[in-house]
């Protein structure tokens, strides 16, 4: 820890060496350093090849800064402010969770269900970073996309980064759909789902409680979801929801309650039940193929 903080050595090298040797992992430190740098995350090879080179005092300071925070558990998207999701540059801080690879399972089962060229109505509740609107955006530039979210904070970021990356998605404040207009052919959303009393809670405890926790059994904002959901789907609409690995069939049992039909749960990249949906029929329209 010594060398690296004595004012003559800062090289590269004894940055990174002083990072491992705080137990921080290899990839985690040349990406901050790289931060730090005003590189891109991408530019590892140089770093490798650059490892003579100089840190200023200042450069140094912050390095170290965010080598601490990493260290006592802060998300790297919180630290270097960006978090990559289907391929788009998000930036993210403490107002939003940091998106999860997790949640692409939502998303490719949401792009599945839209046709390349279709021009549904979709709806993102509990956006936060905007991540899954702005993906399905992204890939279906024809669609128009509806973002929802209680905070006004965390719509700030998702309103931000549906400006920087030029995708069209409006961005709705309201409590789900309390305060939304209308139906959509496709709602999806990653609500909070973890329990109050869950283990794992402290080690998240830099993400928005908000986003994170829905009373006693995890499943009181899904619940809300379900009931809310039938009267803004278009006949033949579907419903998508992320949910916990341990979830799955509580979930599939509350949208059967809510008159859904042809429910399925995905599992997540992990493998872990991750995602359940379900569609609401109508006698006047032919659903979207799945
Ligand atoms: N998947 C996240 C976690 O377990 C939780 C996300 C959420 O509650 N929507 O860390």
């Amino acid at each position: 820890m010594q060398e690296f903080f004595s004012q003559e050595n800062k090289c590269l090298s004894a940055a990174l060496r002083w990072a491992a040797q705080q137990k921080l992992p290899r990839l985690e430190a040349q990406m901050l350093l790289l931060h730090c740098l005003g590189r891109s995350p991408q530019d590892r090879a140089w770093l490798l090849t650059h490892d003579d080179e100089c840190l200023t005092a200042t450069q140094a300071a912050n390095f170290q800064a965010l080598c601490q925070r990493r260290l006592q558990g802060e998300p790297m998207a919180y630290l270097t402010g960006e978090k990559e999701f289907f391929g788009l540059p998000l930036q993210v801080d403490k107002r939003v969770l940091d998106p999860r690879p997790d949640t692409e399972t939502l998303g490719e089962w949401a792009l599945e269900l839209l046709p390349p060229a279709s021009p549904a109505r979709v709806a993102d509740l509990g956006t936060g970073s905007g991540a899954i609107a702005l993906a399905i955006q992204s890939q279906r530039p024809q669609a128009s996309v509806t973002a929802v979210d209680a905070s006004a904070a965390a719509l700030e970021v998702a309103s931000a980064n549906a400006q920087r990356l030029q995708l069209p998605v409006q961005c709705v404040q309201s409590s789900w759909l309390e305060q939304v207009q209308g139906r959509f052919d496709l709602i999806v959303s990653n609500p909070p789902y973890i329990r109050e009393d869950d283990p794992h809670l402290p080690a998240l405890h830099h993400e928005p409680r908000q986003a994170l926790t829905s009373g006693a059994d995890g499943l009181e904002d899904i619940r809300r979801i379900a009931t809310q959901a039938p009267a803004h789907l278009e006949a033949g609409g579907w419903l998508l929801l992320e949910h916990g690995w341990n979830q799955a069939e509580a979930v599939q049992g509350i949208l059967q309650a809510a008159g859904f039909q042809a429910i399925t749960s995905r599992r997540d990249l992990g493998g872990q039940w991750r995602c359940t949906g379900g569609m609401v029929w109508g006698s006047t329209q032919v659903p979207i193929q799945p």
